[in-house]
């Protein structure tokens, strides 16, 4: 075990503060990373604020995490010291299940260990602590290899808003030539936006916020809609095969779904609470589809940042100190970060 300095919540009505936390020693099948850089993502904040229950304190988030490789167990063969590499929302999974052998982990069926507020096997089941701290030991099976060409702080995000909307777009097999809406241009909505873009999609940026819209365009959407635009919205009925959204909190349905083309889907990655009733006709006529997807699985995540690699795709970030987190979190909650931040954890060391 080895005490390392964290930024972490005691409480759902604290702020963060600095915590000492400990990590486990490597074992024969663990990499020990320096981090370097950890992304903010929303799923923080409602897990430090308890807002989808069940959060165990101290929680210490952090799921997009960057560093170097200082240490590696006798039986790791994939990583060695030096490397650049990233963990994302998952550290550990049974990988023996049908989910696991399918590369779902985050879908395990004995319950995936995910990177903070997990049950950890590795000690005692007390839960885990994620990449706001200094340093984290993980099994090399959950270690993703970060492509050496890309910037390193703006590709933390990656590990979480990339996969998370590479996911359903590879899953529901998004092409060239499709017509593809993406909801909320946050953290994860301006991933989507770059990586529809860049599998050739026709892409319509939906956001509540007009100002947005040249960013929208220059991060590769090609037309915007301000979704309280009623008469913008009804011109564009029945005209989509797919819609990605990022929406964090329950919403109304109707005005979305009836942007479906017949047989399309909207998938829903955001909003984990009630959604506002919708109509049963909305989805009837037309058979339409909702779906979910949870982040994506290992061997899908480093298909995605290799694809980042290849097509220089990284995060739009704002770089803060780690002391600044707290204003990082109200600035994420008034809808007002262009479009991740992300943590130096050089201000931690
Ligand atoms: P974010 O950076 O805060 O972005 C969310 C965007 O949604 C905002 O920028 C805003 O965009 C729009 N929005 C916010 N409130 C809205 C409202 N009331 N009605 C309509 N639009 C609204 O958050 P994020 O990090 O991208 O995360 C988005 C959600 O996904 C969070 O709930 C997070 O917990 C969840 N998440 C899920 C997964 C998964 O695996 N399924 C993974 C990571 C995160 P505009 O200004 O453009 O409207
Ligand atoms: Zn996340």
């Amino acid at each position: 075990m080895t005490t390392i300095k964290a930024y972490g919540a005691t409480a759902s009505t604290e702020e963060l503060k600095p915590l000492d936390i400990q990590r486990r020693a490597v074992g024969a099948a663990d990499v020990k990373i320096d981090i370097t850089y950890c992304g903010v993502c929303h799923s923080d904040i409602h897990t430090v604020r308890n807002d989808w229950k069940g959060s165990t304190y101290p929680v210490i988030p952090g799921h997009e995490i960057i560093g170097r490789v200082t240490e590696v167990g006798a039986n790791v063969s994939h990583y060695k010291v030096g490397d650049l590499v990233g963990v994302g929302c998952l550290v550990d999974s049974c990988q023996t299940c049908n989910s696991c052998e399918q590369d779902l982990e985050q879908f395990c069926e004995k319950g995936a260990t995910f990177t903070y507020n997990s049950s950890d096997k590795h000690s005692d089941g007390k839960q885990t602590y994620g990449g706001y701290s200094t340093a984290v030991v993980v099994d090399e099976k959950f270690v993703l290899r970060i492509p050496e060409n890309l910037d390193e702080a703006a590709t933390a995000p990656l590990l979480c808003a990339g996969v998370t909307t590479w996911s359903p777009l590879a899953h529901w097999k998004v092409k060239k030539g499709d017509k593809v809406v993406v909801i909320g241009l946050g953290g994860l909505g301006h991933m989507g936006v770059k990586f529809a873009n860049a599998l050739g999609a026709h892409v319509v940026m939906i956001t509540t916020s007009p100002e947005k819209g040249k960013d929208a365009k220059r991060l590769g959407a090609h037309e915007v809609l301000v979704s309280k635009d009623q008469g913008e919205m009804k011109k564009h009925q029945g005209s989509f095969d797919f819609i990605l959204n990022t929406i964090p909190v329950g919403h109304e349905m109707d005005p979305y779904l009836g942007l479906l083309k017949i047989d399309a889907t909207m998938v829903l990655v955001g909003a984990v609470e009630p959604l506002k009733p919708f109509n049963g006709g909305s989805i009837i006529m037309g058979r339409k589809r909702i779906a979910g997807s949870l982040i994506g699985g290992i061997k899908e995540t480093q298909e995605m940042l290799d694809f980042c690699g290849e097509h220089n795709i990284t995060s739009d970030i704002e770089l803060i100190d780690m002391q600044d987190i707290n204003t990082a979190y109200e600035r994420v909650t008034s809808n007002d970060v262009k479009y991740r931040f992300v943590i130096d954890m050089k201000s931690l060391k």
